[in-house]
């Protein structure tokens, strides 16, 4: 991905564990790469097709004046979720903040804290097999909507399918989602499960009828084989009500594990 840079933004600001420093303030080198693509920018010679890069420092400059932070950590980890919230063509960006006058009592030159995010993208299965289901469905994707760490939200169609696992119980109605977002693996399965909480959902019988059920198909290419969290999903490729609406929005997406598209796996249940 092309970059557009900036290097060693000085600003004075009160950044610091010790009280001296917020109250005395003190100079801070930023740099930023940006990761977005310049190339239609480039073509039209158009600024309204790319990141102007003065706007960017100039939020770093008013964030980090606005805010106080003890930890450049912290001060890293703010500036750069702004930045990609304010600038929608800004895909990652590694950010680094260094602080030269650190109350070390050392020589030194300067120490840092540079970080890299950026949004990812993650594929979702949702279904429900209580009540209201398609208001249950509908709901859960205003909330991915409105979210402000997700975005790009794409569903496909509603899909009704006879129950898996557990046999006697109400027809699901399932989909699959395309986001992209800032939360971490973790962070959205939580996320996630606050949703399902909220839907009313109670975890009493596994398999049994839910009001709402979303998991976590793909997260990138992220392998994650704790307990907690299993991507891929374990059993995706068993499931034809999460294939069969998943290959609408990705037929080519390649499981990271297995080396099959969705397509492809989808094929292979249906001739099973
Ligand atoms: P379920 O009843 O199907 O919603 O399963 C929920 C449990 O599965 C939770 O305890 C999660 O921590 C765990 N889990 C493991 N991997 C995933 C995943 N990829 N997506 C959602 N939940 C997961």
């Amino acid at each position: 991905m092309d970059e557009i840079r900036i290097d060693n933004l000085e600003v004075y600001a009160g950044h610091g564990v010790f009280e001296e420093e917020n109250k005395n303030g003190q100079s801070f080198l930023i740099s930023a790469i940006l990761h977005t693509d310049v190339r239609d920018a480039g073509l039209k010679d158009d600024l309204t097709m790319s990141t102007h890069y003065g706007e960017v420092s100039h939020l770093i400059y008013h964030y980090l004046r606005e805010n106080t932070f003890k930890l450049l950590e912290a001060a890293a980890e703010h500036v750069a979720e702004e930045i990609l919230l304010s600038f929608p063509l800004v895909h990652a960006l590694s950010l680094e903040i260094k602080k030269p006058q650190a109350p070390i009592g050392l020589p030194f030159e300067s120490v840092s804290v540079k970080i890299h995010r950026g949004w990812k993208k993650a594929y979702l299965s949702i279904g429900s097999n209580m009540g209201d289901k398609q208001k249950y469905l509908e709901e859960a994707i205003d909330k991915l909507g409105s979210a402000s760490k997700i975005r790009k939200v794409k569903v496909s169609d509603f899909l009704v399918t006879k129950p898996y696992g557990l046999v006697d119980q109400d027809d699901f109605l399932n989909a699959a989602v395309e986001i992209e977002t800032l939360y971490t693996p973790m962070e959205l399965l939580h996320f996630l499960q606050k949703t399902e909480l909220e839907a009313g959902r109670e975890r009493k019988i596994h398999w049994g009828p839910r009001t709402l059920d979303l998991d976590i198909l793909f997260y990138e290419n992220v392998i994650s084989d704790s307990k907690e969290l299993m991507i891929p999903h374990p059993d995706m490729q068993n499931r034809e009500f999460v294939l069969k609406p998943l290959a609408e929005l990705c037929p080519y997406y390649v499981h990271p594990l297995l080396g099959k598209s969705v397509g492809q796996m989808l094929n292979e249940l249906k001739t099973k």
